[in-house]
């Protein structure tokens, strides 16, 4: 049986896939921006294999399948290296049955349009969406926002969960309407949360969104109805869900210049914050098609009309599973995501039904990080922990039983 692409590295034979995704959205993920600014350019042509996309040859994976990482149940049991010093609340009990694993990789659903028809690389059907919930949920996980998996704070991910981000790209009314008698339209994907939500307390409707500001298409300016903006930024973030920027035209940043990088991302930050109010801040970003500017610098400090702006995280638009914050291979800036996309996600869910040990697993406290010792990790994640730069966590590390899986 082949690996797919579910690592949270670029690899090579991931490459024709991702091109082929990077190229559907391209040219339907989003509505072709303005142009009577001067600021914009056509999306019309495929992406360049760009070097902002380079792998992060931290692990390189075994290209042959026959070298599962679980460990067989009689293999010698090595100590943990690190005996911690005030262990965790879990019993070893809990431990054996819990299976935490802070270190491991956890999911940031990517969503487009959410329409009825078919599935497609670029749109998702209210049903699938469904079902991709319901996937979730029945695998252990638990909604947080984005900006919360990059600053490291899964405090609110119980014991035994897993952490995914929901994200929805684009702002198309589709993912959030309002019906013509107030009500949330339940075909729309804020609907469906709710709805999800309802079903399942346990299962938040938390999500992060990144809208578009000013395109051509009205349906996909900040959900295409004007006098439902403000409510719906407040419900999103009521309900503990996040507000990012997507930029404000969605063009390519390749192609600007980068006055026009520092407009496009400056811009769209100060209106959703002003917008918001309340001094929410717009820390995270999802870079229009996935494609970086050449001076990354630009995201993360740059100014508009010398009013200064930065982002914190950004988010790419493919790369399967991610590293969390804890590995020395996490980069705040280049966020990998799982496209909701016929066969790659069911791809995708396969892979982490056959290896759920690669999942994060939240042992519940969030004063102590717990993860497998070194001879029970997967091979993708030994030697992954960046303990220098964060020396003053406390670490259990534990010896995982994983014959049963
Ligand atoms: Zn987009």
């Amino acid at each position: 049986m082949t690996q797919q692409p579910i690592l949270p590295h670029f690899r090579a034979h991931a490459w024709p896939l991702l091109l082929v995704l990077a190229l559907l959205i391209a040219t339907a993920c989003a509505a072709s921006p303005t142009t009577d600014d001067g600021r914009s350019t056509a999306i019309t042509r495929q992406r360049s294999a760009s070097a902002t996309l380079a792998p992060s040859p931290t692990v390189e994976p075994s290209a042959t399948p026959t070298a599962t990482p679980a460990p067989s149940p009689t293999a010698t049991v090595v100590p943990s290296a690190t005996p911690s010093p005030t262990p965790a609340g879990l019993s070893e009990a809990e431990l054996a049955e819990m299976r935490p694993n802070e270190l491991g990789w956890a999911l940031v659903m990517e969503y487009h349009l959410i329409e009825p028809g078919e599935d497609a690389e670029y749109s998702r059907t209210p049903d699938s969406l469904r079902a991709d919930l319901a996937w979730l949920y029945d695998n252990g996980y638990y909604p947080i926002t984005f900006r919360d998996l990059a600053s490291a704070n899964f405090d609110s991910v119980p014991a035994g969960r897993s952490p995914v981000v929901l994200t929805f790209d684009d702002s198309s009314i589709g993912q959030y309407n309002i019906l013509a008698d107030g009500s949330i339209d339940p075909e729309s994907a804020m609907g469906i949360l709710l709805a999800f939500h309802k079903a399942h307390p346990d299962f938040p409707p938390i999500a992060t969104w990144f809208p578009l500001l000013e395109v051509d298409v009205p349906s996909r300016i900040l959900w295409g109805q004007p006098e439902w903006v403000d409510q719906k930024l407040q419900h999103i973030l009521e309900l503990g869900g996040e507000i990012g920027s997507h930029t404000v035209t969605h063009n390519r940043l390749d192609q600007l210049e980068e006055s026009q990088i520092q407009w496009q991302l400056g811009t769209s930050q100060r209106t959703l914050e002003e917008r918001i109010g309340g001094g929410y801040d717009v820390v995270s970003l999802a870079l229009p098609l996935g494609i970086y500017p050449a001076n990354e610098a630009l995201i993360q400090a740059g100014t508009v009309d010398g009013v200064p702006y930065g982002y914190l995280y950004a988010a790419e638009v493919a790369g399967g599973m991610t590293v969390v914050p804890y590995a020395a291979s996490w980069d705040p800036i280049h966020i990998a995501r799982a496209p909701a996309a016929a066969g790659y996600i069911d791809a995708l869910m396969g892979q982490i039904e056959r290896r759920p040990s690669l999942k994060y697993i939240s042992d519940g406290d969030p004063t102590t990080l717990t993860f497998p010792s070194e001879a029970t990790l997967d091979e993708e994640q030994q030697g992954t922990f960046d303990a220098a730069r964060w020396p003053d966590l406390v670490v259990r590390r534990y010896d995982r039983a994983l014959s049963d899986e």
